[in-house]
């Protein structure tokens, strides 16, 4: 895609957010769908896109699809009609986005230099390492100037158009590597992220972090992305002060030789010595694992995928997959005209995601099985992106289930208490046992799970911060269904349902057990009210208590 193609692309895709929205123009048509949305006896999605086809699209100037929560929510601030939550819920378009309990905002970092010199890694000017102008969230960062500000506040008011809950917020900081940004623009960054969360400026990050522990968009969670070989001590203290409860990294092989070949300048060392520092300080471990890197064959990469899960140092809670693509400019390209590398067929990916998929551990969560790059950048090989479909109808045809976290989550499911049995499953690290607890329907879903990671004796003190030396941690805590308003009523969704403090009970009592006298947990800033309430206090970087 030359220059005026991706000018042309970015401007059409501009025009159709842009669109003006007049709802007195459609009123009397909204009105008429909001009836007929609300008199539906059997509600399915195909049924919202066949109504809005016949009563708002047969206009004149047709309110566009996308904003017709937008102008439910105009109609109802003025006093038109009244506020109904079940007919706000049927109008939603994407339900999925915050069926997992807390509403995703990501926002991206300009651009900075990365010291990596990776092989596959495409370089567009203006644009941090990797990322592409063309990729979604790289549009909606570009248009805010990369301002955190401005995108956390726009991203949250989209989500709100569209109808969800935004009072639980999981804020994923992209771009290039973070732990190589000067560390005056890591500090400004987060607390102008924490400003559009409380709306309201503050004059430090401290007081960001403060006022979000009471304001109206809660942060649940924060992620970083950085490499391996960057991750210190140092900067495990250092992730924790921001407010990170999880990190995602680059493994993308545990090869030595094909980690060189690729120039990634890390070995697997540095891999396994960053997640023995992040999972001793209670971070979630999330890890990017690329097939098809240059000297993988199929073979190689099951067994490197066996990997992941056979290494004690390993076993991360997520994972993206993201198979190599082969992009224009890169210098995996020129090695690609030489006849060096060869892109596996769509058909040899799929194999092999199958046979990842089969191999993946209950206690993990496969967030991605290929990288949603537009297609109009990939050379040769894959660029169906919604690959994991594929997979999953194949492995149900062949009676195979990937037992990962996400396929098993309960999405919108009515549960109540009385059908869920208390699951732990227990595995050993290099530096923990880890007990995953969970609660599942009799048909293995799961409405609600807590990661308790629990230190052995024999842990290296040098890897441990002092705050948290000799405490059992918790590393996360998390319950499914539909994210409830905070204080809504709960109509048989897990959130509400005291899950999660019925697991942080069960986990205090193992660890008890096993001779623990500190409970620790990785807090994020707008969760503290909620583990003040269960007796946990506030430390320098870690709530704990004594048990
Ligand atoms: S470390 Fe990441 S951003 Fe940097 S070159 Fe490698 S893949 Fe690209
Ligand atoms: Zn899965």
């Amino acid at each position: 895609m030359n220059f005026e193609e991706r000018e042309r692309a970015r401007r059409e895709w501009q025009a159709k957010r842009n669109v003006p929205l007049d709802v007195d123009v459609q009123r009397d048509a909204l009105l008429a769908l909001f009836d007929a949305v609300r008199a539906e006896e059997e509600w399915t999605r195909q049924k919202l896109n066949q109504l809005i086809t016949r009563y708002i699209h047969a206009g004149d100037r047709p309110v566009p699809k996308e904003r017709i929560v937008d102008a439910y929510r105009q109609l109802v601030a003025r006093g038109v009609i009244p506020f109904e939550r079940a007919l706000l819920e049927r109008l939603q378009l994407k339900p999925i986005r915050t069926l997992s309990g807390v509403t995703p905002v990501a926002v991206m970092t300009g651009p900075y230099p990365c010291p990596g010199k990776c092989i596959f890694c495409p370089e567009a000017e203006g644009f941090p390492k990797s990322y592409l102008p063309l990729e979604p969230g790289a549009q909606r960062a570009e248009e805010h100037r990369f301002d955190p500000y401005a995108q956390t506040f726009a991203r949250i008011r989209t989500l709100e158009t569209m109808g969800h809950s935004t009072d639980k917020i999981e804020l994923l900081i992209l771009g290039g590597t973070w732990s190589v940004y000067p560390r005056a623009y890591q500090e400004w960054f987060v607390q102008r992220c924490l400003d559009a969360m409380n709306e309201r400026d503050s004059s430090s990050l401290a007081e960001a972090q403060r006022l979000n522990e009471t304001a109206a968009h809660r942060n649940v969670g924060m992620v970083m992305e950085t490499r391996p070989d960057y991750v210190t001590l140092d900067e495990v203290r250092r992730l924790r002060a921001l407010g990170a409860t999880k990190v995602q990294m680059g493994a993308q092989s545990l090869d030595d030789e094909i980690l060189a070949a690729n120039k990634r300048g890390h070995t697997v060392a540095d891999t396994r010595r960053a997640m023995r520092l992040l999972r001793l300080a209670g971070f979630k471990l999330h890890l990017h694992w690329m097939p098809n890197l240059l000297g993988a064959t199929l073979e190689s990469d099951r067994a490197d995928f066996a990997r992941l899960w056979g290494d004690p140092a390993l076993r991360p809670d997520e994972l993206k997959i993201y198979p190599c693509s082969l992009l224009e400019g890169t210098e995996l390209y020129a090695r690609w005209q030489n006849g060096e590398y060869q892109p596996y067929t769509e058909a040899e990916l799929i194999e092999l995601l199958i046979a990842c998929k089969a191999m993946v551990p209950p206690y993990c969560r496969i967030n991605r099985v290929v990288r949603d790059i537009p297609a109009s950048y990939i050379v040769a090989g894959n660029t169906t992106s919604d690959l994991r479909l594929v997979v999953q109808r194949e492995m149900r045809a062949r009676g195979l289930a990937c037992q990962c976290i996400r396929c098993r989550e309960i999405r919108n499911e009515k549960i109540t208490r009385a059908e869920l049995r208390l699951d732990v499953l227990t595995y050993p690290t290099d530096v923990t046992t880890e007990h995953f607890l969970s609660f599942v329907t009799p048909r293995h879903r799961l409405a609600a799970f807590l990661r308790l990671s629990l230190p052995l004796p024999d842990a290296p003190c040098e890897d441990i911060l002092d705050e948290v030396r000799d405490c059992a941690m918790i590393r996360e805590v998390h319950v499914y269904g539909r994210a409830l308003e905070i204080g809504a009523e709960s109509t048989g969704e897990a959130q509400h349902a005291g899950l999660g403090a019925e697991l942080i009970e069960h986990a205090t009592q193992i660890a008890r057990a096993n001779g623990f006298k500190r409970l620790a947990v990785i807090a994020a800033i707008g969760t503290r009210e909620y583990y003040r309430r269960l007796g946990f206090e506030l430390g320098e970087l870690y709530m704990a208590k004594g048990i």
